[in-house]
């Protein structure tokens, strides 16, 4: 099957940190260079697979020791959810037309035999399923079979199919079946059109005059899973060209290496909307992100086991951080266990929403976040376990506090200027905690 090649190659990746116990920048090298072979094997793109290999390299490194997870697990994790963010996150789903009485225009565009004219059948039988009445349009004048494949794809899946013969131009084959559709109140429209063998001109400027004229709702580009990086490509220059919407994928089930499911989106800016999976009109489906990273790397309980152990974490540490709040304990230590944790619920994503008043972080916060955080981190790192855990050290000595600084590239400024921080948040932190168990706040009374 399509990832079966990728699967294998990573595999020899996570085998080798078998007997690490933590993840290193030293250790992770060799597992990474397998990584970014794997990528560029199932031909994904050089420049997106540098930019994967940094990204998961750096964020490997920084999510520390999990209790009771191995590190080539937390490295499944982290390569997971690279992956995921790689293709877009979210599934991104139809747009549906939101004035009534117009109807949804799908256009649809792409070269010629990718599955262009079997992707419109499949669609209509999609919209049907989600009880959208549905019609489809022929404008390929150009090949002479085209008009006929599509009717009978029409019959097939139910669908009635606009045509208007091969003597008319295809804007005005398109602007009289949408016509057509609004009379019968047809609740979405799919436009074939024609495709060529490779991108012209021509074809670009009848794709750009149909959108315009019919106002698409959706311009779907079909792309052939086994062209590979070449099918992300053609996103990119069709969305300049055209201004698309997205793609479908097509010819996921063949022997395509499915580098093109993990490029499209970060070459193109242009989401995956669905993948063709078979010949037949039922093998089409919506394209979630996260089921496809799962199924690169066939290690779904693993990825449930990690999260698990790393919300478990996550609980147990804010209830000690609780406690050392109230009693003004809080030191570099916990600093920097909470920079940590904040760092990995970033790099999860998902649950920063689920954190009530954290759902409107957005990821430029988090990025400038993590961003002091790092440079916060460098300075406690730079310190003593003595001075980590009793602020007061540096705060009494001039002489230490030029050592932090010296060991961690930072000025002695930022180094005084991160000790009374740590002071002020005792203060504040206490009086919060006091606030939110029911407590008054000292200095705020009367
Ligand atoms: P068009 O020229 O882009 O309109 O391409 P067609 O829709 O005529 O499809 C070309 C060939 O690809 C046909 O034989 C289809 O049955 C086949 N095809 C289309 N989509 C898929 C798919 O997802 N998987 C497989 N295996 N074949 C497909």
């Amino acid at each position: 099957a399509v990832f079966d090649q990728l699967t294998n190659s990573l595999e020899a990746a996570w085998s080798k940190l078998r007997k690490e116990d933590v993840l290193t920048r030293e250790n992770i090298k060799e597992p990474m260079q397998d990584v970014r072979r794997a990528l560029l094997e199932a031909d994904v793109s050089l420049p997106v697979v540098r930019r994967f290999v940094k990204s998961v390299s750096e964020k490997a490194v920084g999510t520390g020791v999990i209790r009771g997870v191995r590190p080539d697990q937390q490295l499944i994790k982290v390569v997971n959810d690279e992956l995921v963010s790689l293709m877009g996150g979210e599934m991104v789903g139809l747009e549906f037309s939101k004035t009534k009485g117009t109807p949804t225009v799908i256009l649809m565009a792409g070269l010629q035999g990718v599955g262009k004219t079997t992707a419109c059948g499949k669609l209509a039988l999609y919209c049907k399923k989600k009880s959208k009445s549905c019609m489809m349009v022929a404008t390929d004048v150009y090949r002479p079979a085209a008009i006929d494949q599509l009717v009978t794809l029409g019959k097939q899946v139910d669908v009635p199919v606009f045509e208007a013969g091969n003597q008319i131009r295809p804007a005005e084959i398109a602007k009289r079946g949408l016509a057509e559709a609004k009379k019968k109140g047809v609740e979405v429209v799919i436009v074939d059109t024609a495709g060529r063998l490779q991108v012209d001109r021509g074809m670009m400027d009848e794709l750009k005059q149909i959108k315009q004229v019919v106002n698409a709702t959706e311009v779907l580009l079909v792309v052939d899973a086994m062209t590979g990086q070449e099918a992300a490509k053609l996103v990119a220059s069709f969305n300049l060209e055209v201004g698309i919407t997205g793609a479908i994928l097509t010819k996921l089930d063949g022997d395509s290496r499915g580098g093109a499911a993990l490029s499209v989106k970060e070459v193109s800016g242009k989401p995956i909307k669905f993948v063709g999976e078979g010949e037949g009109m039922n093998a089409l489906e919506p394209f979630y992100p996260n089921r496809m990273a799962s199924r690169i790397l066939g290690m779904g309980d693993v990825l449930t086991f990690v999260e698990k152990a790393e919300e478990v974490m996550l609980k147990e540490d804010a209830e000690e951080m609780q406690r050392r709040i109230l009693e003004a304990k809080f030191d570099f230590n916990d600093f920097l266990k909470q920079s940590r944790n904040l760092a990995r619920m970033g790099s999860m994503g998902g649950l920063v929403k689920l954190i009530p008043g954290m759902n409107k972080v957005t990821p430029q916060q988090i990025r400038e976040a993590e961003k002091s955080l790092k440079i916060t981190e460098s300075m406690i790192n730079s310190m003593t376990p003595k001075e980590r855990a009793d602020p007061e050290l540096l705060a009494k000595s001039p002489s230490r506090r030029r050592r932090v600084a010296l060991g961690s590239g930072r000025t002695q400024e930022q180094v005084s200027a991160l000790v009374s921080q740590i002071f002020q948040m005792r203060v504040r932190m206490k009086n919060l905690a006091t606030m939110m168990q029911g407590g008054s706040i000292p200095g705020l009374e009367g």
